[in-house]
């Protein structure tokens, strides 16, 4: 029986990731199989963060694996060798050698901006990064200096929504470039890391990239810096509100119950980590027909009632438009306001009383962080 690169590889389909229950093969671990002259060289990608004793135990059953496979093959073995890599690939990744230095100022590792605003949402695919690009854009049209910090690390659509498909990823020394785009600055994982594998992060590997992305962008002088964060109370928030001094929260609801039972988790997590809690988003509020008349698809005021229940700030409504969807699907956000004045009027309204509700929160000194720990 022939005993190859495949054989070795089917084999491999059978070995298990213990905590994520699926094969490594399919979880995208085996970055690479040689075979050659009877020596087998695998190449598994695992996590920067990843312990010693996990490496151990994938090098044994990769080795088990493969071993009895060339037995059942009758081949004739000279070696295997388990090769790790490392998992997050960030282009800009620097060498241990040439890492940089602690920031000094550990109270404030992002000196030169102003305000750090994270957007985040119970559920997903209510519209939060919908709501981070516009209100981006929207206080870049104002005059702020903003910046765009895609920490949706499972479900980067930023890049998209920014028109960044083509955009290369450039490094200086040892900090990534943000890309320009609408007078706006922004760094994304989406960009970053291969987009056709699968990004699957566990807890520390989530922390790492999202510090990577937050702290080694050159983001110069920003007044805002906005945080789309992925959707739920999972690692990126913690991460977020552990690191950065935050002005506050937007959250982003949609208007049946089911969001915002959601939303009000993510309300209570924003509260429990100190984070105060800008304002509330409804967002798809409302749809208005070719016929002129207003349909209430999703039960108009929904996340408003949220938001006065729990006492929180409530920002606006963004209406359901076709033309959102679209202009965003084509990178191309700027459209919504130039192209479309009742669009443009709902968003700059929801940028204004962001950045009001953002200078009073300052006046309080609104900055927060927890020094709490979470279970
Ligand atoms: P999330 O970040 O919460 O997962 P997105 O912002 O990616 O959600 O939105 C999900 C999809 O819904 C996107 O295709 C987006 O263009 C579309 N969308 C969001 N809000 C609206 C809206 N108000 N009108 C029309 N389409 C919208």
């Amino acid at each position: 029986m022939t005993f190859n690169e495949a054989s070795i590889r089917a084999a491999l389909e059978a070995v298990i990731d213990p905590e994520l229950d699926k094969s490594i093969v399919t979880l995208g671990l085996i970055e690479q199989i040689k075979f050659e002259n009877g020596h087998a060289e695998i190449t598994v990608s695992v996590g920067t963060d990843e312990p010693q004793d996990k490496r151990d135990a994938l090098d044994r059953v990769i080795k088990e694996a493969v071993g009895s496979a060339a037995e059942m093959a009758q081949a004739t073995l000279a070696g295997i060798d388990v090769v790790f890599a490392r998992k997050v690939s960030l282009s800009a990744q620097p060498t241990a050698a040439q890492a940089p230095p602690e920031p000094v100022d550990e109270s404030n590792p992002l000196p030169g901006v102003k305000h750090v605003i994270a957007v985040g949402a119970g559920k997903g695919g209510v519209g939060k990064s919908t709501a981070t690009v516009s209100l981006a854009l929207g206080l870049a049209r104002a005059g702020a200096r903003v910046g765009l910090l895609d920490g949706d690390i499972y479900g980067p659509s930023i890049p998209t929504m920014l028109g960044l498909d083509d955009a290369v990823a450039q490094v200086k020394g040892t900090t990534m470039v943000p890309f320009e785009a609408f007078g706006i600055k922004a760094i994304s994982i989406g960009k970053l890391v291969d987009p056709d594998k699968a990004l699957i992060w566990r807890g520390p590997m989530a922390h790492g990239a999202f510090k990577q992305l937050a702290l080694q962008t050159d983001w110069g002088e920003l007044d805002y810096l906005l945080v789309d964060l992925p959707p739920g109370t999972g690692d990126v928030p913690l991460t977020l509100a552990q690191l950065l001094p935050l002005t506050g929260a937007v959250l982003v609801c949609t208007p049946q119950r089911v969001a915002q039972d959601d939303a009000r988790r993510a309300a209570r997590m924003f509260q429990q980590l100190e984070v105060e809690i800008l304002g509330v988003i409804e967002n798809m509020s409302s749809f208005t027909g070719d016929d002129g008349k207003e349909y209430d698809l999703f039960g108009r005021g929904g996340a408003e009632i949220l938001a006065r229940t729990m006492g929180l700030p409530f920002l606006g409504n963004l209406p359901i438009h076709p033309d959102l969807r679209k202009n965003l699907d084509d990178g191309r956000p700027d459209r919504n306001f130039s192209k479309n004045p009742a669009l443009a009027k709902a968003l700059d309204a929801l940028a204004t009383n962001l950045a009001n509700r953002i200078s009073i929160a300052s006046l309080s000194d609104g900055t927060s962080r927890p020094s709490l720990e979470i279970n």
